[in-house]
């Protein structure tokens, strides 16, 4: 832990300021490899966590979506798979139709050695083969279902702040053995002049490669992937960058590698990169509004008939908090997009988006 910040201060004291997207992928390769970080005992709580309707409902898309397909071979394939809460439970729900255990192969895209562990602990009992790899291009070619909750949020991203010179990108450096943010002197030329002094812009360049690497894959393969997180529909400007510890907001320099740091995510970018590449977008919907779509208020009903009054008070808190609307709301604040083949004209709770857009 100490080490990160130490070496992080020296490279800066040798090299000069880092970009923010090289201090936020330093710092989450070692926050990442580090722990465990969610749950209560951690720093935050995803949707798969707080309740199995979320995989659940997931894994009955997946269904559906894998029916229309015409039940291909086909490879299942998770981006952060976290602790693999999301698909124990979908694969539980994915057990109705029995031919599709025989279809499919599940795909763990996961750069942490420590999360590995943990996802395969939580997936021996199903009996389902599974590989991991360290890049979506790592997996095989073939059709694919791809799911990913809370993974581009945690990816790097640049930052470039609106100066009177033009756009000029943020920088981690260190002025008296802290860390601060700081300026490169010299624009962005590809980025033009800004409208307005302050603005800040993000550029998700990680993201919209591997959307981009992903999009190709089911362009030319077929399949269709799922994408829900904590994000906006752009163009927007703004300062998205944030550190959570212990659940609680922090200074994205104070503890380098030992917070939780995220951008929101630009799911425009993340349409736009999928649509290069000659793949449908569908959606995007708030979380809120996909889970009732699917009907995530029948589940929690059919669930409580099997369950004590304490459990049934613990489905109704779920249920609340996975589709809370308001600006603090999970069900507002999570959008949920989808990309797929052509081919695919439709799929469930999300409606297909023009292609102008
Ligand atoms: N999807 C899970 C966990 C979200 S946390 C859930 O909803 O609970 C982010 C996950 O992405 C972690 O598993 C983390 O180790 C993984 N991760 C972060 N950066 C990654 C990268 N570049 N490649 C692959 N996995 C990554």
């Amino acid at each position: 832990m100490k080490a990160l910040k130490a070496a992080l201060r020296e490279t800066i004291a040798l090299e000069g300021p880092i970009s923010v997207e090289h201090y936020m992928s330093l710092c989450l390769r070692h926050y990442y490899a580090t722990r465990d970080p969610l749950g209560a005992a951690g720093d935050f709580t995803t949707a798969p966590e707080i309740s199995q309707m979320f995989g659940e409902l997931i894994g009955l898309w997946m269904l559906e979506v894998w029916n229309g397909m015409g039940r291909p071979t086909c490879r299942l394939v998770e981006l952060g798979p976290g602790r693999g809460t999301l698909m124990v439970d979908l694969l539980r729900a994915a057990r109705l139709l029995p031919d599709f255990k025989e279809a499919a192969t599940v795909h763990l895209v996961e750069t942490s050695p420590s999360l590995r562990q943990r996802q395969q602990a939580a997936l021996a009992p199903s009996g389902f083969e599974v590989e991991w790899h360290d890049r979506i291009e790592d997996v095989p070619a073939g059709p694919m279902l791809l799911v990913a909750n809370e993974f581009f949020d945690a990816l790097p991203v640049r930052q470039f702040l609106a100066t009177e010179r033009g756009w000029c990108e943020r920088l981690v450096g260190i002025d008296s053995e802290r860390l601060i943010f700081g300026l490169r002197p010299e624009p962005e030329p590809a980025l033009g002049k800004p409208l307005r002094l302050h603005d800040v812009l993000e550029w998700p360049a990680t993201s919209v490669d591997i959307m981009g690497t992903l999009a190709g894959r089911l362009a030319q393969d077929g399949g269709a992937a799922l994408i829900l997180d904590y994000g906006y529909w752009g163009p927007a400007f703004g300062d998205t960058l944030q550190a959570l510890k212990n659940h609680h907001p922090v200074d994205p320099l104070e503890e380098p590698g030992e917070a939780d740091l995220t951008a929101h995510v630009d799911f425009h970018r993340l349409a736009q990169a999928a649509a290069a590449q000659g793949t449908r977008a569908h959606g995007i919907v708030t979380q809120g509004d996909f889970l009732q779509a699917l009907g995530i208020e029948a589940r929690a009903k059919a669930l409580k008939t099997r369950a004590t009054v304490a459990q049934a008070a613990d489905i109704d808190g779920a249920l609340a908090r996975l589709t809370e609307r308001g600006p603090t709301g999970m069900g507002e604040l999570f959008k949920v997009l989808a990309v797929t083949h052509k081919a695919i004209q439709a799929v469930p709770g999300l409606p297909a988006l023009p292609s102008s857009s």
